[in-house]
């Protein structure tokens, strides 16, 4: 492949992008831990992930190995035939929550809630999915038609008919929607695009109770705040509460494409035929997934994130600023709320090489890789001090 320049570069994707994405005039071309670097040689600090998907940090030497020796031996393999890296896969992560051991793979977080959407219809016979307000769940017809901002919905109806949003945190109105004829309800325990919201405790207790009660299904999305992000390997183990289907991709496999659902024992008809996927469980995606669970374990990184995440916002919470209105959160999942709109601020952290992101107007939003230092977080609190008591408000 001939090298091609940064003018280069950006012409030739600016021709021919979809035109789905807002595109940022920088190009990043390598990255390690916590920093990428532009063509250039620049240095970011990057408090994004990928959407949180860059957990264990950018090219994690356990996940490159593992990628480099898999290749070389099998990539693809339909999951109709065994094999030894799906099944080392399937033992680790059929152990990381108590009482879900079977699991559905595939290759997206969208794609594991339309899966747990299918197995909560197919095993219930009922209709019914109730999804909270603010909710996330993917673009893909089925996921979207839970998703709640009208943002990502808007052009798209008629969306799938049997979907109903009920206020978040509010037990009463949840009792009131859940009927004979649901099959699921599906939440984020701690909502991420929605504006970094956590669940309360006697709220997700209650759900689990009033599913119960009802015959439906209880759906966890850990798709952003799964694999140690908020301080546990999944945020729903803070509850006391086991789902009957969990959903995790984005940090899944070390930055590798791949999607899960985790099973519980009340789902059933799951036969031969009723769903599947022709990339989902490739040895490729499952080496990498072993290796990054593997790198989880073996670096702590739950407790990691729960010990930087209480020190990130404790110093937070201590910013100086009448612009924040709120700093909330769990472990390395953060939410500012501010009192205005954010873009300009977050413009302002790029501009000092910080990459962060929004979630709806008025909330910057950290999705650190786990792996940050301390050095680092201090560094990111420092410019975010500086930013936050700048009035960039007329910009
Ligand atoms: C990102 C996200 C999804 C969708 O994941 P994709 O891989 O982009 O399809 C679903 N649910 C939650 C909670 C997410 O954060």
């Amino acid at each position: 492949m001939k090298t091609l320049s940064a003018a280069e570069i950006i012409e030739i994707e600016s021709r021919h992008t979809s035109g789905l994405y807002g595109k940022q005039p920088i190009i990043f071309v390598r990255g390690q831990g916590a920093l990428l670097w532009d063509i250039d040689g620049v240095e970011y600090l990057d408090c994004a992930s990928g959407h949180g998907v860059a957990n264990l940090g950018h090219a994690h030497p356990r996940v490159a190995a593992a990628l480099a020796e898999q290749s070389t031996k099998l990539i693809t393999l339909f999951e109709t035939f065994y094999n030894d890296q799906r099944a080392a896969l399937m033992q680790k992560m059929g152990t990381l929550v108590a009482g879900l051991e079977r699991v559905f793979f595939c290759n997206s977080g969208t794609e594991s809630v339309e899966a747990a959407i299918k197995f909560a219809r197919i095993s219930t016979g009922r209709p019914g999915v109730v999804a909270a307000m603010r909710a996330f769940h993917g673009r893909t017809m089925g996921s979207l038609s839970a998703t709640y901002n009208k943002k990502y919905r808007e052009g798209f109806e008629p969306l799938v008919p049997g979907y109903s949003h009920v206020p978040y945190n509010n037990i009463e109105a949840l009792d009131k929607a859940i009927t004979s004829e649901t099959a699921a309800f599906i939440l984020e325990v701690v909502q991420g695009e929605g504006g970094v919201y956590v669940a309360d405790l006697a709220y997700v207790q209650a759900a689990r109770r009033i599913c119960d009660e009802r015959g439906a299904l209880l759906i966890v999305d850990e798709v952003q705040s799964g694999f140690g992000r908020t301080g546990t390997w999944f945020a729903v183990q803070f509850y006391d509460v086991t789902p009957d289907l969990l959903c995790c991709a984005k940090s899944l496999a070390g930055g590798v494409p791949m999607g899960a659902v985790l099973i519980g024992p009340a789902v059933k008809n799951l036969t031969p035929g009723v769903h599947g996927s022709t990339f989902g469980g490739n040895p490729l995606s499952c080496a990498a997934g072993v290796a990054a669970l593997e790198a989880i374990e073996a670096e702590d990184l739950p407790r990691q994130a729960a010990e930087k995440g209480r020190y990130l916002m404790d110093k937070l919470r201590q910013i100086d600023s009448p612009l924040i209105r709120e700093v909330r959160g769990r472990g390395l999942m953060v939410g500012i709320e501010l009192k205005q709109k954010v873009q300009p601020y977050l413009k302002e952290l790029q501009a000092r090489h910080i990459l962060a992101l929004n979630a709806g107007l008025t909330t910057i939003r950290l999705l650190p890789p786990l792996v940050i230092t301390y050095e680092q977080i201090d560094h990111l609190l420092e410019t975010l001090t500086a930013v936050l008591t700048a009035d960039l408000s007329a910009e």
